[in-house]
């Protein structure tokens, strides 16, 4: 059953500014001894956690983050919007300075986010980055380093890792 409330930013940033070291701790914890199972743990809360979760009231990672753009995600956004790739990077993108050179938005809140209904406009085509953040299916052990960063920016994020920790918690 959902039980999806709208998400309440302030006090989301409130109960993040309070745990998000004690979170980062125990992904820390997590990172050097990974209990058994625990991709397939983190599966079944990750279900719960979308139950629970509206982005559309939130849509912080496309107010506040940038996607990498791929070059398959650069064509067909280009081709969807009629431009050339060029004219595309041209007019929102920019390149990491360091790091891996990424494709990057020029500036935040993203081009393409809706502000009236937090919805996208090139949803059907957006970047895969989009389509897979905030990566709570993927690999733990790949994406921990990510997940430490988006306890403060991300409440399904914030969310998954509560309910780990209070899971974890109570086998002990
Ligand atoms: S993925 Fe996270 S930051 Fe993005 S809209 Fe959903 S809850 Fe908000
Ligand atoms: S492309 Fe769409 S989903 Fe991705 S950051 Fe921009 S508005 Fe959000």
């Amino acid at each position: 059953m959902s039980t999806m409330k709208p998400i309440n930013m302030r006090s989301f940033r409130q109960k993040a500014k309070e745990k998000k070291n004690s979170m980062r701790r125990f992904i820390t914890k997590l990172e050097r001894e990974a209990p058994r199972g625990l991709d397939k743990k983190i599966a079944v809360l990750e279900k719960e956690v979308w139950q629970e979760t509206d982005c559309l009231s939130c849509a912080n990672c496309c107010k506040t983050m940038t996607p990498t753009f791929t070059n398959a995600d650069m064509k067909r956004i280009a081709s969807h919007l009629n431009m050339s790739v060029n004219d595309f990077q041209q007019k929102w993108l920019r390149k990491e300075k360091g790091g891996d050179r990424d494709w990057l938005n020029k500036t935040e809140p993203c081009q393409f986010l809706n502000l009236k209904d937090n919805k996208c406009s090139i949803y059907e085509v957006r970047p895969a980055d989009c389509s897979g953040f905030p990566h709570l299916s993927k690999k733990f052990k790949e994406y921990d380093h990510i997940h430490k960063q988006n306890v403060e920016l991300c409440p399904a994020t914030f969310r998954l890792v509560e309910k780990m920790m209070s899971e974890m918690r109570s086998e002990r």
